[in-house]
């Protein structure tokens, strides 16, 4: 059994075949997905989407998401967290964290916008006692800051790609580090070495999505410029993705799947409950 730790199934990539794309994913063994929400606008249609295909979800404000979002939302997200404090499938505040890639971003009010609502979510993720998932893009040092500050009890620094360092920083904090995409690219050295080095404790699968794909799905810039457009990437991968990772380690492909598991279900403990009933 695979559980995908990272999927954007509500995206509208999947509008036209959405319930297809998550079936031939379950015939695969991806036996659930965790849906993280980008924004308020999203957040029941998560929630029902788990419902549906038995899977799980989280509520947030995404930093992609953080200039059209409102200071109301984050009221909002208090009281849906409390609404739906009993939902089994909600399993962790998310997609939240800090992303100083984009350039529109990087300006100096939105990253203290950024700033202001991590924060204001990780308070959130504290009072209603569930982790979080992190959105880590060249912001891994303020966002470990931002969690020395207000410390989430365990959660995910999804599409890690940062130092060994701060690496281990995640992990004594009580955080697994997501791999997807990424690491399936020859050229990805780095990335390939902190995959392979880290304990096996430490480390989830996930797809992100239908971004972040995989080399066999990715279209260079010359295919995009001759009209083809970019590989979509589905939960369908995770198990490819997952054998390359395998293969690197040097291990069974199985005592993954296993790890995976376990280490899912230790950074986002209800989880537990909805993986062990289908498995
Ligand atoms: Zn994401």
């Amino acid at each position: 059994m695979w559980i995908d730790t990272h999927c954007h199934l509500d995206a509208s990539e999947f509008d036209t075949d959405r319930d297809a794309v998550r079936a031939q994913a379950r015939a695969q063994g991806v036996s659930l997905c965790v849906i993280p929400a980008v924004e308020r606008a999203h957040w029941a249609g998560v929630a029902q989407l788990a419902a549906q295909h038995g899977d799980a979800y989280a509520l947030g404000i995404h930093p992609l998401y953080v200039p059209q979002a409102s200071d109301e939302d984050l009221l909002a997200l208090d009281a849906a967290l409390t609404e739906r404090r009993d939902d089994p499938r909600l399993v962790a505040v998310g997609e939240i964290g800090l992303d100083f890639f984009v350039p529109a971003l990087c300006e100096l009010a939105m990253r203290e916008r950024q700033w202001a609502f991590n924060i204001a979510q990780l308070k959130l993720a504290r009072k209603h006692q569930l982790p979080v998932i992190l959105h880590v893009r060249r912001s891994a040092d303020l966002l470990l800051k931002g969690l020395r500050q207000y410390p989430a009890a365990s959660g995910i620094a999804h599409a890690f790609n940062g130092s060994a360092q701060q690496a281990r920083h995640f992990v004594d904090m009580g955080f697994a580090l997501g791999f997807g995409g990424a690491l399936t690219y020859e050229r990805a050295l780095q990335l390939r070495r902190l995959a392979c080095d880290l304990p096996l404790e430490a480390l989830v699968l996930e797809t992100d999505a239908p971004d972040m794909p995989p080399h066999w799905l990715y279209q260079t810039a010359e295919q995009r410029a001759q009209g083809q457009a970019q590989g979509r990437n589905t939960p369908v991968e995770l198990p490819r993705i997952a054998h390359v990772l395998a293969d690197l380690r040097g291990m069974a492909i199985q005592d993954l799947a296993q790890a995976n598991t376990r280490n899912a279900r230790q950074v986002l403990p209800k989880l537990a409950a909805l993986s062990q009933a289908r498995s």
